[in-house]
């Protein structure tokens, strides 16, 4: 088997034992190959090994890789996560292309998204970005402002609310990444009462996967760890 491959077989071997290790079904956590800055033959290897959900953070990167996808490989049923920062002058072509955004951070965005996304595909899958290290620099709203923003999601027809998702800061500390995962568990668990269709919990890249499992993650969104480093730092 290839290194990606070999690479994958043990992310979800660690995500199995780290689930059933916390009484959590493994079955229940999707694991999100971020393939930003990656070419299409590393995506290649990735569904030859039976992966087929990505996440990509720029548009016109990602958009190339799907109309590749989608002319040679029409296949495989691939599920494309837009898990970057979205600008509003874009958000047209990612309604028309991905599946999935994970940061909705603002009813102008969702609004658009929701008259953007095509009559004839399924509603658009979003998730509300908390930014839950409260951090200036970053997107994302605060956790005070969750259920307001919901709200204003839940009537939009083309888009379904699935839950939540957050990019902490980094942190090396095991026991300080949970604190801040076991904040989004309960915001998560609060959007779940009021909103059925709520199901994800988008938490947990490479460095950090296993606290984000252990609290209770349902998508993890793993890059370097399956395809190596990336050339330039994002
Ligand atoms: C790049 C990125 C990832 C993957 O990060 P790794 O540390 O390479 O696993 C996950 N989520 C988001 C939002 C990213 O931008």
């Amino acid at each position: 088997m290839n290194k990606i491959g070999q690479n994958l077989q043990f992310i979800k071997q660690r995500i199995a034992t780290v689930a059933q290790q916390c009484q959590h079904d493994p079955k229940t956590i999707t694991l999100v190959a971020v393939s930003k800055t990656k070419p299409v033959a590393d995506i290649e290897q990735a569904i030859m090994a039976g992966q087929f959900d990505f996440g990509e953070n720029y548009v016109q990167e990602g958009l190339e890789k799907i109309n590749y996808f989608t002319a040679h490989w029409p296949q495989y049923p691939l599920i494309w996560h837009f898990i970057g920062p979205l600008q509003s002058n874009k958000s047209r072509l990612v309604a028309e292309y991905f599946d999935w955004v994970h940061t909705i951070d603002r009813q102008k965005i969702a609004e658009r998204l929701s008259r953007q996304r095509p009559v004839e595909k399924a509603p658009l899958n979003v998730l509300i970005q908390i930014n839950i290290s409260e951090e200036t620099s970053k997107s994302g709203i605060k956790p005070s402002q969750m259920m307001t923003l919901a709200e204003q999601i839940s009537v939009l027809p083309h888009l379904t609310l699935r839950g939540l998702m957050a990019i902490p800061s980094a942190e090396r500390d095991t026991i300080k990444q949970r604190l801040v995962f076991e904040k989004m568990k309960l915001l998560f668990q609060q959007l779940k009462a009021t909103y059925p269709l709520v199901d994800t919990l988008s938490m947990g890249m490479s460095n950090d996967m296993t606290s984000a499992i252990q609290c209770g993650s349902t998508l993890v969104r793993i890059g370097s760890a399956i395809f190596g480093a990336r050339d330039y730092s994002n």
